[in-house]
């Protein structure tokens, strides 16, 4: 479980998350959706501590992100950032497996190449695992990052806008794939994503950020309505029930 209590984050004293608190819990794909500019990302780098808050904190299974040696952190949540640039360069297969870093100090083990192979049968990256990354293309690119992420193998996944890049065949086999990691590995995945769409069919919670501040919080049924949703983006967004999910509708 994730527990945020108060965070605060300004930047030129304007408060960029804003006494936020909430409860992730275990075992589930959680999104966060809001505008662009609504703090989601520096939500997302609060609670894995790649940026400390002005105030409040985060714990991850009782333990203070901000008090817990980073590489008990890095075993316990994973995060993909949405700015993945390498300086050196690598295959594929070398980059999932920076992923096992923090369980072997950069000497791969028998389990690690397991890992490592896995990860990359899942990202369906087989057939690539030998490009070099620099060599292709952004959606490929963005999968091999998810790649090295789940090699990690910790119980928390954070990924900011794992779409990005991705066509609509890559993306719902993205979703589909998150689903079976909470599904049939017991892992918590939280994302941030601006499909609202794939949030609803894909989600057990929703997290709906806007000005900084948590503005709802709960199950898809709750969250996918026109008057939440539009207290969210200011925009009306008509509700369909297709198959069991809810979509909404907002392209004209
Ligand atoms: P979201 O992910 O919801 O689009 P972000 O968390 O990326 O939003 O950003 C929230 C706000 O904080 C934005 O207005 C952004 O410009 C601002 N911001 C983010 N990082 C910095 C930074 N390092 N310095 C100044 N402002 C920042």
């Amino acid at each position: 479980m994730i527990q945020v209590t108060g965070v605060t984050k300004k930047y030129a004293n304007t408060a960029v998350v804003d006494e936020v608190s909430c409860h992730i819990k275990e075992g589930g794909v959680t999104s966060i959706i809001g505008p662009n500019g609504a703090g989601k990302s520096t939500l997302l780098s609060i609670i894995s501590r790649l940026l400390p808050p002005d105030t409040g904190s985060v714990t991850v299974d009782g333990l203070d992100v901000a008090g817990t040696p980073g590489k008990d952190l890095a075993r316990k949540m994973a995060i993909l950032r949405q700015d993945n640039h390498l300086t050196v360069r690598l295959t594929v297969r070398d980059l999932v497996g920076f992923g096992r870093y923090p369980h072997n100090g950069g000497r791969p083990t028998v389990q690690c190449r397991e890992k490592i192979e896995q990860a990359l049968t899942f990202l369906d990256l087989t057939a690539l695992a030998d490009r070099f990354v620099d060599e292709l293309s952004g959606g490929q690119r963005q999968r091999a990052f998810i790649a090295m992420v789940l090699a990690q193998d910790t119980d928390y996944l954070l990924l900011d806008e794992p779409l990005n890049n991705l066509d609509m065949k890559h993306s719902v086999e993205m979703m589909r794939l998150l689903r079976r990691l909470t599904d049939e590995l017991g892992k918590t995945v939280v994302l941030v994503i601006h499909d609202i769409n794939f949030a609803s069919c894909y989600s057990d919670d929703i997290i709906a950020m806007a000005d900084g501040k948590l503005l709802h919080q709960g199950p898809p049924s709750m969250i996918m309505q026109p008057e939440v949703l539009k207290d969210i983006y200011e925009i009306d967004i008509r509700i369909e029930e297709i198959e069991g999910n809810r979509i909404g509708v907002y392209f004209a």
